[in-house]
């Protein structure tokens, strides 16, 4: 069992608000050996610049506001950080001009923590930076089952911006689109049918409305039911969450989940074989006493726990 070691002030007498404010103040660091879980800031929000932008502050925030996760949690009764061996490391270089540069710049990036075997929570950034991560996973993995929880179903046509990731990863052969859920879709916001376009893709839909007539239990069925046994990739755009209990973000969709269902859905996908996730689209520009980084922070340490379930359990 390794312990993490963190922060060098995280001392006894350190309280959480001192020191450097890495991701849950794990230590910082390039080096993968032995490492089982990254935590990966992708600080670019060009794909936001169609409406708000804003999320490249995203990263920073998630980890200034995750200093008060100290790591047991209650439910699963342990720390992952006794069961894993965890490091923050930093935000990965983003090409500020040009989105297509980035995606390649930040593929490579991905590719070599994937590479080493160990597994990113990746800290978004605009949900433009999906395809780059998908593209990274799947030249490891092959074509991937995906999980997205979103209010928009980002399979647009058109140019790419953060309203189009998932419909070039599937063309690009990064998605399995049998194994492709979408769940929390809702809104208007678009002057044609999104849901056709998505369904032409093979996305199956869970709109919030569906979402909330059955229940969070059989959401977690449906997707569990989907996905099987195929190695799967989490996709959360925090605007899944309605604006109440996320107002930072860039296109906000009244009507959502609250944190508890958020939070619920995940703890759902426990012993699925996750390769990899992300939570994107926190927009600290926009939002009110810190309560979507807030969220944001405990999203990706509800995916370490999950990832130490996995490395544990399967
Ligand atoms: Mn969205
Ligand atoms: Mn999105």
């Amino acid at each position: 069992m390794i312990r993490n070691s963190r922060d060098p002030s995280a001392t006894e007498y350190a309280p959480a608000y001192a020191g450097i404010p890495t991701f849950m103040r794990l230590p910082a660091t390039h080096d993968l050996a032995d490492v089982d879980v990254a935590v990966a800031g992708i600080p670019y929000d060009g794909g936001s610049s169609t409406f708000r932008t804003g999320s490249r502050m995203g990263p920073r925030a998630i980890r200034e506001n995750s200093l008060l996760i100290e790591g047991y949690h209650p439910r699963y009764r342990f720390n992952p950080l006794d069961l894993l061996r965890v490091v923050d490391y930093g935000d990965l270089e983003v090409k500020v001009a040009s989105i297509e540069e980035n995606i390649e710049l930040v593929a490579e990036q991905v590719s070599r923590i994937v590479e080493s075997g160990a597994t990113v929570i990746s800290l978004g950034g605009d949900h433009s930076i999906t395809f780059p991560l998908l593209k990274a996973h799947a030249d490891r993995y092959g074509p991937l089952a995906v999980i997205h929880v979103d209010a928009h179903t980002d399979t647009e046509e058109g140019y790419y911006n953060h309203g189009t990731p998932f419909v070039d990863a599937i063309r690009a052969g990064a998605v399995d689109a049998e194994a492709y859920v979408q769940v929390g879709i809702r809104g208007a916001w678009d002057p044609e049918d999104p849901i056709a376009g998505a369904e032409s893709l093979g996305a199956e839909i869970m709109m919030i409305d569906d979402c909330f007539e059955m229940g969070i239990p059989m959401v977690v069925r449906r997707i569990r039911q989907k996905v099987g046994t195929k190695r799967v990739y989490v996709s959360l755009d925090v605007d899944a969450a309605d604006p109440a209990y996320a107002p930072g973000v860039s296109t906000p969709a009244v009507g959502g989940f609250t944190s508890y269902e958020i939070l619920q859905m995940i703890r759902g996908l426990r012993g699925l074989r996750i390769a990899g996730y992300d939570v994107v689209e926190v927009n600290p520009q926009y939002d009110h006493g810190a309560i979507t980084s807030v969220l944001g922070a405990n999203i990706a340490y509800e995916f370490l726990c999950l990832a130490a379930l996995s490395r544990t359990e399967t």
